[in-house]
């Protein structure tokens, strides 16, 4: 049967703007889609791309959207192109919302970790005792935004204030060289660093064997994230028996369900991550986060708030979140926000 399709653009400030390896980032653009089955059935999907994690636009995105109009079958959807991966995940996220509450529910945990984000530098040393006094137990340190000396000779510092039995999650969005990457791991080993998350920017030359040489020289593991976008650089690292971490933000990741399966048959060691997306997004991506049977690491949705109108924000940094947190997340808000 056709389903109802219709989509809002949204352009969203964030509160604070994001430091990224590209930039400033002050507001996040994007689509809600809506789509209206039988018996009055609704589910709502986000296309949040990332384009300089190598996903589409928004533009081309909405392209695809308008040719698509404005009823559709689910054969239809099936056959948006791979590349298109954010729409895709959108489309399946409105379909998921079409059949909620329809079937038994899987098998899912009481309640899932997250990892509470610190700031850049020496201000992270005052923020650890607050965060862990609230219950979080990983803590997520941005490096590589520094001199690579300070930061170092910061790290016992920061390692100091955790508490016990506490892990240290260390992302340095692609900053350093391959030297400078084995300086930080030869520093972590023997640390409570859990991973260490892309020391080496994916598009650097050479990057996927520099990587793969990394994660065989040194024992903390190594996180990929930019390097990781959609189902075929999934695939292409699950073919290259990557020994480390997959973060997986789902919102990049096309449609979800073949791709979760591949990993769940590798036995892949996976982080769910935001994308920053709105609500809408945040509630398929913790779903799938929900769904995942492997082992279970702290999930890196410590995010929101986000968006200086809060009605788009995910839930707010607690140190568990639970299924009955992500069923109250309420998509239909959103989209009313931005009638
Ligand atoms: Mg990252």
């Amino acid at each position: 049967m056709a389903l109802h399709l219709t989509y809002r653009r949204y352009a969203l400030p964030f509160r604070a703007p994001v430091r990224t390896a590209h930039g400033i980032w002050a507001e996040r653009t994007g689509l809600i889609v809506k789509l209206e089955g039988a018996a009055g059935r609704v589910g709502y999907g986000e296309v949040a791309p990332i384009p300089w994690f190598g996903t589409e636009t928004v533009e081309e995105s909405e392209a695809a959207l308008k040719i698509l109009g404005e009823w559709m079958t689910p054969e239809q959807i099936a056959a948006v192109p791979a590349k298109l991966g954010c729409l895709r995940f959108a489309l399946a996220g409105a379909c998921a919302g079409l059949d909620e509450g329809v079937g038994a529910k899987s098998e899912r945990p009481d309640y899932l970790p997250v990892a509470a984000l610190l700031p850049v530098g020496r201000a992270a040393l005052t923020q650890i005792a607050p965060k862990a006094e609230l219950g979080f137990r990983t803590f997520k340190w941005k490096v590589g935004v520094g001199d690579i000396a300070d930061e170092l000779s910061l790290l016992d510092d920061v390692i100091a204030e955790l508490p016990m039995g506490a892990k240290l999650r260390l992302d340095a969005n692609g900053a350093w060289d391959r030297r400078q990457a084995a300086r930080w791991l030869e520093r972590a080993a023997e640390r409570p660093v859990e991973f260490v998350e892309q020391p080496i920017a994916h598009d650097a030359r050479g990057a996927d064997d520099a990587l793969r040489g990394l994660a065989g020289d040194f024992p903390t593991p190594i996180a990929l994230d930019e390097s990781l976008v959609g189902a075929r650089d999934v695939e292409r690292w699950l073919a290259a028996d990557w020994p480390g971490i997959f973060v997986i933000k789902p919102s990049l990741l096309g449609e979800p369900a073949p791709v979760m399966a591949r990993l769940a048959t590798a036995k892949a060691d996976v982080v769910f991550s935001s994308a920053l997306e709105t609500v809408v997004g945040a509630k398929s991506a913790l779903q799938l986060a929900f769904a995942w049977k492997g082992k279970r690491r702290a999930l890196g949705f410590g995010v929101w708030p986000l968006f200086a109108d809060n009605v788009f924000d995910g839930p707010f940094p607690a140190p568990f979140i639970r299924p009955e947190d992500v069923s109250r997340l309420n998509p239909e808000a959103a989209w009313t926000a931005l009638s």
